[in-house]
């Protein structure tokens, strides 16, 4: 299977490239990136014969229709790391909450978010790729608390590999940072910046297109690439766990191969969407997906006008941090699959010149046949923890919670749903413990205590084990000092 440009070719750039190069440098022409050409066509013959696959045979089944050029031992080795979640037989359960809502829990990974369900196999796939290449990469992340955990957790100790990870210091919980200060490895460097994360990420964007900076790494035989949601590395492992979580509703009874689900994706990036999006494409009977935000809400604003709309409007820090995100890179692979790479580009210029575009009326339409959209505001989500807890004995986080309000308001067919749970209690466990008990922590620890007291659930051993390792990360230094820091690393 070869990769195109979402925004065309230059005539400078191959119009096509392997699976391989497009992970290793995953932007492509006019600021674009890497999209299938084609997707498979599964269907339901694929759902009958996987009726009873467990998680990695469904994988393995998933990527070979892709034909990718990867080895099949390293796919296998990739696979493999879902053996290191909570239960090896069933590395993502799904949970029956209420009659017709269902949470598939992609959180029981070692970081215990669903950053891990791609980046654990991504990790494999890339430093396998660097070693047999005998490259060196380095890969610079900048995160608001989730994908800089499983980056590091899956480079660590991996060949031909660097990490410099950047997050806002105190911008972060007590979890998530020492997830990060406390990681010990000679190929990972941990920087807090003093600033938010939009300082982070866009002193990260600043180095990476720096061409001294690049210039520096090519004297180093040093190769740059980026393990965020625009390479493709790791959007080809989130379409497995949607088709699982339907042949999950299959096998628990609540429908039959062939009945029309919805899919409820509380989104930032919109990784886990487009995921859902292309499952949907190759045939699984999806309904509509309905797109879940916080108040940072221009993703429901776009599914319901056609208009994607950042005049007037700057990041507002919420109880779901994840999706605190305006500019959500992954749309454009929708934009592309819908309306094609010409038209995706005068789009995303319009929106880089003018911070606004607009789809047509027709297009408007296509969008709307396949998606749908709300958001919830903090104090929304705060309520739905607490329903959610008392009604049904059920734990959620803060992301997971926003998609209660899409559950409510956009389904106009009485059929299941599945939400789909990005984190675990433990990640954002002061928010947690406020909904439950009214209570304000300052502190993880204590809002932890609480919780598992009050929901009469122990806290996870990788996370009680945080508390007591030593911090071996400890930089902390200005954004104008980064590059100096990442140099001296490399
Ligand atoms: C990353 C993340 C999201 C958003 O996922 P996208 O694929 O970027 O839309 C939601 N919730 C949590 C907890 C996350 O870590």
């Amino acid at each position: 299977m070869k990769f195109v440009e979402t925004r065309g070719n230059d005539g400078v750039r191959p119009p096509s490239v392997t699976f391989s190069e497009a992970i290793l440098s995953p932007m492509s022409s006019f600021g674009g990136i890497y999209v299938p050409e084609r997707l498979p066509e599964l269907g339901e013959r694929f759902l009958h014969d996987h009726r009873h696959s467990d998680y990695k045979s469904l994988a393995r089944a998933v990527l070979s229709a892709f034909e990718l050029d990867i080895d099949q031992f390293v796919v296998d080795r990739a696979l493999e790391l879902y053996d290191g979640f909570d239960d090896p037989a069933h590395p993502v359960p799904v949970v029956r909450v209420r009659d017709d809502l269902f949470v598939s829990e992609l959180y029981h990974g070692p970081t215990r978010a669903f950053k891990d369900m791609a980046l654990q196999p991504f990790g494999v796939v890339l430093s396998s790729l660097a070693e047999s290449r005998g490259e060196q990469y380095l890969i610079l992340a900048a995160t608001s608390g989730d994908t800089g955990p499983a980056t590091l957790e899956t480079f660590k100790n991996r060949a031909n590999v660097k990490v410099a990870c950047l997050y806002p210091d105190g911008g972060t919980s007590d979890v998530q940072r020492l997830q990060m200060v406390t990681e010990d490895a000679a190929n990972l460097k941990v920087i807090g910046i003093r600033g938010s994360f939009d300082d982070a990420q866009t002193a990260l964007k600043t180095l990476l297109s720096s061409d001294a900076f690049r210039a520096t790494l090519r004297d180093r035989h040093i190769h740059l690439s980026a393990a965020n949601s625009v390479n493709f590395g790791r959007i080809i492992f989130q379409q497995i766990y949607h088709i699982h979580s339907y042949l999950e509703l299959v096998r628990q009874g609540a429908i039959v191969i062939g009945d029309r689900v919805y899919l409820n994706v509380p989104s930032g990036n919109f990784g886990n969407a487009l995921g859902g999006y292309y499952a949907m494409q190759m045939g699984l009977p999806v309904e509509k997906i309905l797109i879940s935000s916080n108040s940072n809400n221009v993703l429901t604003e776009f599914i319901r006008t056609g208009s994607y709309d950042l005049r007037d409007r700057n990041v507002i820090p919420t109880s779901s941090p994840a999706m605190d995100i305006l500019k959500s890179s992954n749309v454009e692979r929708v934009l592309y699959s819908l309306f094609g790479a010409r038209r995706t580009r005068a789009l995303m210029d319009e929106l880089d010149r003018k911070r606004v575009y607009r789809l047509t009326d027709d297009e408007l339409d296509l969008l709307q046949a396949v998606f749908a959209a709300d958001y919830a505001d903090d104090n929304e989500v705060d309520t739905y923890i607490r329903e959610t807890f008392i009604g049904n004995g059920y734990l959620m986080d803060p992301h997971t919670a926003t998609c209660l309000k899409a559950h409510a308001s956009c389904r106009d067919k009485p059929l299941p749903a599945i939400v789909y749970s990005t984190a675990e209690w433990t990640k954002f466990s002061p928010t947690i413990a406020h909904a439950l008990t009214g209570e304000n922590d300052s502190h993880d620890i204590d809002a932890l205590k609480s919780i598992s007291a009050t929901a009469n659930t122990p806290i996870p051993p990788m996370i009680q084990a945080l508390f007591d390792r030593p911090v071996v990360q400890a930089a902390v230094i200005d954004k104008q000092d980064i590059e100096r820091e990442v140099l001296a690393f490399i």
